[in-house]
């Protein structure tokens, strides 16, 4: 009803033609053009002025129709990435699959695509029907066809600042609608990312999906298993650090999506004991994506994935390993059984390794052990990754507690802490310590370790 309100106050048809866009001009869209970067500007009006069409197209103008500063600009333009290339200093063609340009500006970097041909139906494709490359240049309205999204299928030029819609997005973009372009089962075939990529998009804008685009997902999930773990692991991390993560989570679940998706997302949303440590975790992660902070990839997965490692490290135990041995098996059946589908890059995997395997040695307070300890390059991460586990229950405060006094105290207050732990009988520490006001702290910690892992 509202959308087709909308649509006949914007003059859109219902039966658009999506070789024509519609128009839009400043005073119907309202983009701040003060939203916009001047690299963006810079790149779009030198393309032009060689002659080009160029636009800032996809996340950026959904971005900017809503009124969010984008937090990067893609350009699209019907110049190749050889032409392209030729007007810019700082500029390398990129990718395989999907070929680019990056344009570099000091650190500042925009993605210059070409307009995509209509292309899939004869693109080479795996045996599932998933589009392997796709370099076929083609026409604007092609273009907006292959995107996956009504309102990611959006183009701005800044110079005359008018908006081109071809797929209705503007009135999806008022609507809060999350609307996948064509048939949704055959863009989901071509290309099974673009499942996980609703539920993103879903949960950091607050969009409702539209059934026909959210019912073919819980049946074909598993095509995502198909999918070069790598891309998987891109598209994940997108998701794990939009800000949005805990939502994204919350949503999957929510839609029935975490089923088959990916092993990680069922180990972390379908063990109760878990959610605790997870939510702290995903929590203080958005929070230091909102203010702006690096996050670091290692110590998120170490996180999501904590559980299953104290469950295994548990059954060896519990088989009659000694407790380090044990955990590092337990962290090798973890990762092996995740790298299938998800590529956790070698120096995450080593970064997760180091941090779960301080663990069990924060046990231990005696003699020169703490002080070691406190060398261990990685230190900050484990603490802040203990401090984690004290908040939510797992083991109890006072060893948190202790290991704070411990790293921020002087020679003096360190010594006499080794000594009170080393008289304190053996029973006393494992008392429980209430749980008081743990979240904050902890949440600011695990957001510190953060920054001396990037
Ligand atoms: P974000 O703000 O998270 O970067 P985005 O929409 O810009 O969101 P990108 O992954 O940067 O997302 O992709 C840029 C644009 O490229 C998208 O807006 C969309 O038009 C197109 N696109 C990206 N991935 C796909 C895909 N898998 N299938 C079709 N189109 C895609
Ligand atoms: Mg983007």
């Amino acid at each position: 009803m509202i959308k087709k309100f909308i649509r006949k106050i914007l003059g859109v048809k219902d039966q658009r033609d999506p070789t024509e866009p519609v128009v839009l001009g400043a005073a119907e869209h309202g983009i701040d053009p003060k939203l916009l970067s001047s690299n963006a500007i810079r790149v779009t009006s030198t393309l032009q002025d060689a002659g080009f069409k160029a636009f800032v197209v996809g996340g950026a103008v959904r971005d900017l129709l809503l009124g969010v500063k984008p937090k990067d600009f893609d350009i699209a333009t019907n110049a190749t990435p050889e032409e392209v290339k030729k007007l810019f200093r700082r500029a390398f063609i990129i990718g395989r699959r999907f070929q680019i340009v990056h344009v570099m500006f000091g650190q500042d970097l925009l993605e210059v695509t070409t307009f995509r041909g209509a292309g899939p139906a004869n693109a080479p494709k795996d045996e599932h029907g998933r589009v392997l490359r796709d370099n076929t240049f083609g026409p604007q309205h092609e273009d907006a066809m292959r995107r996956d999204f009504t309102i990611n299928a959006m183009y701005y030029n800044p110079a005359t600042q008018e908006v081109l819609d071809y797929h209705g997005g503007i009135a999806d973009i008022r609507d809060k609608t999350l609307r996948i372009i064509g048939q949704p089962e055959a863009r989901y075939r071509e290309d099974p990312v673009r499942m996980l990529r609703v539920v993103r998009f879903a949960a950091k804008l607050q969009f409702t999906i539209e059934p026909s685009t959210r019912e073919p997902i819980p049946v074909m999930a598993p095509l995502i298993d198909n999918v070069p773990a790598a891309r998987v692991f891109d598209e994940m991390l997108k998701l794990l650090m939009s800000g949005h993560a805990l939502a994204c989570l919350q949503q999957l679940r929510k839609e029935g999506l975490h089923h088959g998706l990916l092993p990680l997302l069922d180990v972390v949303l379908e063990q109760p004991i878990g959610m605790k440590f997870v939510t702290l975790a995903l929590e203080s992660t958005d929070n230091r994506v909102k203010a702006g902070k690096g996050v670091s990839p290692g110590f998120l997965f170490a996180s999501l994935l904590w559980h299953q490692v104290v469950e295994k490290w548990t059954a060896y135990r519990a088989a009659g390993e000694s407790p380090i041995p044990a955990l590092h098996l337990a962290a090798d059946d973890v990762l092996e059984s995740q790298t299938e589908q998800l590529a956790l890059q070698r120096r995450i995997a080593s970064d997760m390794r180091d941090i779960w395997s301080m663990q069990p040695r924060f046990e231990r307070r005696n003699g020169k052990t703490p002080y070691k300890l406190l060398e261990h390059p990685r230190f900050r991460a484990g603490y802040d990754f203990l401090l984690l586990r004290c908040a939510s229950g797992e083991i109890e405060m006072e060893l948190g507690e202790w290991w704070t006094a411990f790293y921020e105290g002087d020679p003096n207050e360190r010594e006499q802490l080794v000594a009170t732990a080393n008289a304190a009988p053996s029973g006393a520490k494992r008392k429980r310590a209430p749980r008081r006001a743990p979240r904050n702290k902890t949440g600011a910690a695990a957001s510190e370790s953060t920054t001396s892992e990037e």
